[in-house]
């Protein structure tokens, strides 16, 4: 497994490293030893993405933390959702998790983190996977960045070894893992489909579990599976039990983990299927990409003026391009630039809706050009 840091530049810079911290012991360890590998030679930022359903013992574990490291934690978080709160994120998307993931975890913790490194530099990065977890690891640097130093794994650290390392150190854990929570987050995660998870929260959180049971039942997400069969929490029975707790490694982050392997293989194969209200909710969720991404492209394309040539463009490009009706009265320049933009975002693999949508943005965007 490879663990160098990105080197310093031929330009002199110091190269950034930057280490997500999810108020986890794995994470916090992680800074510690990135800080002591690399502190000298690299600028190493740590950051946090703030949860408002984290329990609240989770701010007074990162003050602990940052003594310990010696640097500031810096907060992250995305500029949409200034609440930093699940529920207003669920409540927006209307829509919680299923076989497409949380949406919770992509725009509190994913979107949050390119919104950061689009406003500064991080050459490498780093994340609490410890050796247990050297899978996703493999995963991490293929769908996300390639960048990713494992430093846990590379020491063959392990979740335990972390908590002992914090334990040595005389930093009290946060305590949501002394309630008998397998992660430090959110209380009611939405990633979870257990029962065993569930009825837990159900036991030592009552209000949680109410109010997810009842936003789930409004939204019509069958949060829980009980005997192969997914269902809604408040019909979930009180003595249902699953796998225990201490086996369950559906982890929240910057990297949308599923909530564990076997869940992903069960959720791919279960009868499970989108209403068209989630189906919609997704949409509204691209939209919110889609938007920002015209925007920028609405701002670079009085930069670059892109210029291109009549040229054979994919079928595909001809079929989204069909579906934009204000396309055909714009000038022949700025529907050659169309298509240009329609096929990069097609290369990009962008879904072909949110193509759609895109396009028939700008060519709105472009009538104010023409
Ligand atoms: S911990 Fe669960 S509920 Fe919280 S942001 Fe992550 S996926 Fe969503």
């Amino acid at each position: 497994m490879t663990n160098t840091a990105y080197e310093a530049t031929n330009s002199g810079e110091t190269p950034v490293i930057a280490v997500w911290f999810s108020c986890g012991a794995a994470s916090a360890v992680a800074a510690k030893l990135t800080l002591e590998k690399y502190g000298k030679t690299h600028t190493v930022r740590v950051l946090n993405n703030p949860v408002a359903e984290e329990d609240d013992d989770n701010q007074r574990f990162l003050k602990d933390v940052e003594q310990w490291l010696g640097v500031k934690i810096e907060t992250v978080i995305n500029p949409m959702f200034p609440s930093c709160s699940t529920v207003d994120v669920w409540e927006h998307q209307r829509y919680m998790s299923g076989i497409a993931g949380a949406p919770c975890t992509k725009a509190l913790k994913k979107l949050a983190r390119k919104y950061w490194e689009q406003g500064n530099r991080s050459d490498s990065i780093v994340l609490g996977f410890t050796s247990e977890e050297s899978h996703r690891v493999e995963n991490f640097r293929k769908n996300e960045r390639h960048d990713l130093i494992p430093v846990l794994v590379d020491a063959g650290l392990t979740k335990s070894d972390c908590f002992n390392i914090l334990l040595n150190a005389g930093i009290t854990l946060p305590r949501i893992y002394h309630l008998g929570y397998p992660n430090a987050n959110c209380i009611g995660c939405v990633k979870a489909t257990s029962p065993t998870y569930w009825n837990h929260v159900r036991k030592v959180h009552p209000d949680v579990f109410t109010q997810r049971a009842e936003q789930s039942r409004k939204f019509g997400v069958r949060l829980v599976r009980h005997k192969g069969v997914r269902m809604f929490l408040d019909e979930l029975p009180e003595d249902a039990v699953g796998r225990p707790m201490k086996n369950m490694d559906f982890e929240c982050g910057i990297f949308c983990a599923p909530s564990s392997e076997k869940d992903e293989a069960e959720a791919s194969n279960d009868q499970f299927t989108l209403s068209s209200g989630e189906v919609h909710a997704m949409d509204n969720g691209l939209e919110t990409l889609v938007r920002y991404a015209t925007k920028r492209i609405v701002e670079l394309e009085s930069l670059l003026l892109v210029d291109v040539h009549e040229t054979v463009w994919p079928a595909e490009v001809g079929m989204v391009y069909s579906q934009v009706e204000s396309a055909g009265v714009l000038p022949a320049h700025h529907q050659r630039r169309l298509k240009h933009h329609i096929n990069r975002m097609w290369l990009e693999k962008m879904p072909v809706p949110s193509i759609i949508t895109a396009a028939r943005s700008l060519a709105i965007a472009m009538e104010k050009y023409a």
